[in-house]
């Protein structure tokens, strides 16, 4: 057995696959509802019109709302489970909050909610998805965990499988993005491969992506929703308000229920995989063609860095430093230039060609240190 295998094995998770618990009829898995939850009037107007479009499963409002500061509006607090108790009963619709401490596990329980998310700002925080695993287990709730802000694999492993090990099997993770110094378009940024590796981590794990918060404007929602159902994820979380403009958090990224049920039709749905013997033969002969090209490339890296070693070799014999910086310049400014001519963007050349530069560093270090 790898490494790897190792590693899959230790991450196995007792997770119920998220089509066989998941209130959804039909893909994508669909959570909405405001970023927080303001007055009841707001919440059973936004709920009310959420439950007659039959397409949402899952309502969801904010009542304790971790703001970055502390002058923005931190929710109503308890009061709102009231409201959340209030959808369920009138509408028929499962509910959800955000929970980041045990008390508010208790509260949320108490009040019959259906399912909590824990947000970005807690999962970063061993401590406190600990005192929120312990305070759900037993517990038959839906347990969403959000992606930690920083970029960090790990840390999204490691508050799953805290709530996993306190036994809660219904349980999914919600991709929404992480933050960074650089401004940028996004609010949040994507790194979908975080994403994909959890997935390959943990093959059962629900995925839902949050658009909302991600892109941090309405503008963005429906081409990220449609890279979701691209890549496969099984549902949605969108923040819907009725009256986006007057929302106290968030106003940016809200729609209105209207808004996104068209959002949802738009969606075009790709399988995953087909059964017909045409694709089947076509994409079989296509993916021998890309492994082709992987390995030609591996075997073209294994001789630039034979061609590296000997240069190596040659520069100790003259005693000559490693770093050439103008010819390092050329040769990057080149292969940019040329990169582009034939399709390829900027960053993905710079990319490369900065990995490769470092690689023959390297392999040149290890053979000037040869005796
Ligand atoms: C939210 O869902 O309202 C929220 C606070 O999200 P996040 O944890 O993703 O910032
Ligand atoms: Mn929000």
């Amino acid at each position: 057995m790898n490494a790897q295998n190792t590693a899959i094995r230790t991450n196995r998770l007792n997770i119920s696959p998220i089509e066989e618990w998941s209130v959804y009829k039909q893909r994508p898995l669909v959570i909405a509802g405001p970023c927080s939850a303001e007055s009841e009037e707001q919440v059973m107007s936004t709920a009310a019109a959420i439950a007659a479009s039959g397409r949402v499963d899952l309502f969801r409002a904010g009542i304790w709302k971790p703001r970055t500061r502390p002058d923005q509006f931190e929710g109503v607090g308890a009061i709102g489970l009231k409201w959340l108790r209030q959808v369920k009963e009138e509408y028929g619709l499962p509910v959800s909050v955000e929970v980041a401490t045990e008390k508010h596990v208790y509260e949320a329980l108490k009040h019959g909610l259906d399912a909590v998310w824990i947000g970005a700002r807690t999962s970063v925080n061993p401590f406190a998805m600990n005192e929120i695993a312990s305070a759900l287990r037993g517990c038959d709730v839906m347990v969403f965990v959000k992606n930690p802000v920083n970029p960090d694999l790990e840390l999204w492993l490691g508050a799953l499988e805290r709530i996993s090990k306190a036994g809660i099997t219904r349980l999914a993770a919600i991709h929404r993005g992480f933050s960074t110094w650089e401004k940028s378009a996004f609010r949040n940024q994507p790194r979908w491969q975080i994403a994909v590796e959890l997935r390959q981590r943990i093959p059962d794990l629900g995925m839902i992506l949050d658009p909302s918060h991600m892109g941090g404007n309405k503008s963005f929602i429906t081409d990220l929703s449609q890279k979701a159902m691209d890549l496969n994820y099984d549902g949605l979380m969108i923040e819907t308000h009725i009256d986006p403009a007057s929302a106290l958090s968030d106003k940016k990224q809200q729609v209105t229920p209207a808004e996104l049920m068209a959002l949802l039709d738009r969606l075009i749905f790709r399988s995953p995989t087909s059964n017909d013997p045409e694709y089947l033969e076509t994409i079989e002969d296509l993916r021998n063609q890309i492994d082709i090209y992987d390995n030609l490339l591996l075997d073209i890296l294994e001789s630039r860095m034979q061609v590296a070693e000997t240069i190596g070799r040659f520069k100790k014999e003259h005693n000559i430093t490693i770093l050439q910086s103008n010819r390092w310049k050329e040769v990057k400014d080149n292969a940019v230039d040329k990169g582009v001519r034939k399709g390829l963007t900027p960053e993905f050349v710079n990319i490369i060609l900065e990995a490769i530069h470092q690689e023959s560093i390297t392999h040149q270090m290890n053979v000037m240190k040869e005796e």
